[in-house]
């Protein structure tokens, strides 16, 4: 493989391994499962473990089966560099541990996966101010900038209700203030966008979704895109200064958020990942027109009271989802007309299955108010424009005429 070529997105993913001369020419990055790595003396040993020579030290911080999929991700995002997590709560919860502090104020879209939600409500309590903004608009954004503020935190499409953020605009106003811009791209995913393009600093992925793609691993990233200025964030330990500035936000994040809380990703998960990450552009593909489909049907049944779908032409930012994605991801949401029971609906379907995972092969389909955002209460779910009768879909790849089959035919019974 010619490594100056320019190649595309599954090309590059499918031969990165192997520009790195992969052990015994085996065509899978192996899964090394060594926890400690010998060295060729004592003194390399202490030379790799004070960073004047690369190798790796102990398995908590990295090892070559998660540094190969480190690369990968990084190539995905165009970055200049990633670190893999346990799951992508991992990686959300290592910028809160590595890059805030107490007094510090950081902006998040309101419209957010919930869990991310709950951690920043556990960040709140730790004396980190967070201001939750309607996204969709920079303008809220803005007003809700302080002298304070050390991050900027969206999602491209929210999960559950599609919003899409004023992604591009954000990342403006964030460069002309020098304020880190943190995108979590898990349901668009590289191949649909590149944070990168509209100034995000650190993208994050949950690669347990559509990455790793088939609902057998758990792992999250953040890649640096190179598009920050550390020298202008605040605080960062003079330890993590030694290289060059473009490598600081790495350095604190893999000591301070990987080694020192131990979210470490487990190798089996990364070869996992590794292996479904090359067919991404495929499913995701497939998964994209499946859920316009179903979409456009649902949003046509006099049964359904909402469809929440960028794809839809009635989708408040269908046309900057349009300019910003390659196509509009495999996430949507709807309402059944009041006096519907949703659960009896559910139980009539039979290839969707009822299920809290997204980015899966199979179709899953979950009641939001009373699983994922039961705990935030009714007036927390409100603010967020979760109804109670919302109904989140992770369309598949099932074959299209399957998938309407069985939507259809659990309709035609409510
Ligand atoms: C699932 C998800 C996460 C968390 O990923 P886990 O691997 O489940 O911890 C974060 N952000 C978004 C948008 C998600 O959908």
């Amino acid at each position: 493989m010619n490594d100056k070529k320019n190649y595309g997105f599954t090309t590059t993913i499918l031969h990165n391994d192997r520009q790195k001369g992969i052990e015994h020419g085996s065509l899978h990055k192996p899964i090394h499962t060594s926890v400690a790595f010998g060295y060729g003396d004592a003194r390399q040993l202490a030379s790799v473990f004070q960073g004047k020579e690369p190798g790796f030290r102990y398995g908590r911080q990295g090892n070559p089966t998660i540094s190969a999929l480190e690369d990968k991700v990084t190539k995905m995002e165009q970055g200049v560099g990633s670190i893999c997590f346990a799951t992508g709560m991992g990686a959300i919860g290592a910028v809160f541990q590595a890059l805030l502090r107490a007094g510090d104020h950081m902006v998040s879209s309101s419209f957010l996966f919930g869990n991310t939600n709950s951690l920043w409500q556990t960040a709140a309590g730790q004396g980190v101010d967070v201001s939750f903004v309607d996204a969709t608009d920079v303008a809220n954004v803005e007003a809700a900038l302080t002298p304070a503020t050390r991050l900027v935190f969206v999602e491209t499409i929210a999960n559950p209700r599609t919003q899409v953020a004023d992604l591009k605009r954000i990342g403006e106003l964030c460069k002309a203030r020098g304020i880190l811009y943190v995108v979590d791209n898990t349901m668009t995913t590289p191949y649909l966008f590149r944070p990168k393009d509209v100034g995000a600093g650190l993208v994050v992925n949950a690669l347990t979704k559509s990455i790793g793609g088939h609902g057998n691993a758990l792992g999250g990233s953040l890649t640096d895109t190179g598009v920050y200025d550390w020298n202008q964030y605040p605080h960062i330990y003079e330890n993590y200064k030694k290289a060059a500035p473009a490598q600081w936000g790495l350095a604190q994040i893999r000591a301070k958020g990987l080694r020192d809380f131990g979210a470490s990703l487990a190798p089996e998960a990364a070869h996992h990942i590794a292996v479904g990450a090359e067919t991404l552009a495929l499913r995701m593909e497939r998964t994209s027109s499946n859920a316009l489909a179903l979409a456009r049907m649902l949003e046509a049944d006099e049964r359904v009271a909402a469809v929440y779908y960028p794809g839809l032409a009635s989708h408040p930012q269908h046309g900057i989802s349009g300019e910003l994605f390659r196509s509009y991801g495999s996430l949507l949401s709807f309402e059944l007309k009041d006096g519907i029971d949703c659960f009896d609906f559910l139980n009539r379907l039979k290839l969707a299955i009822p299920a809290s995972n997204l980015g899966d092969t199979r179709t899953l389909i979950i009641p939001v108010a009373h699983t994922i955002f039961y705990e935030m209460g009714p007036a927390r779910r409100a603010s967020m424009g979760i109804a109670e009768s919302l109904i989140r879909v992770s369309v598949g790849i099932e074959d299209e005429a399957d998938l309407l089959d069985d939507f259809r035919t659990a309709l035609a019974g409510c």
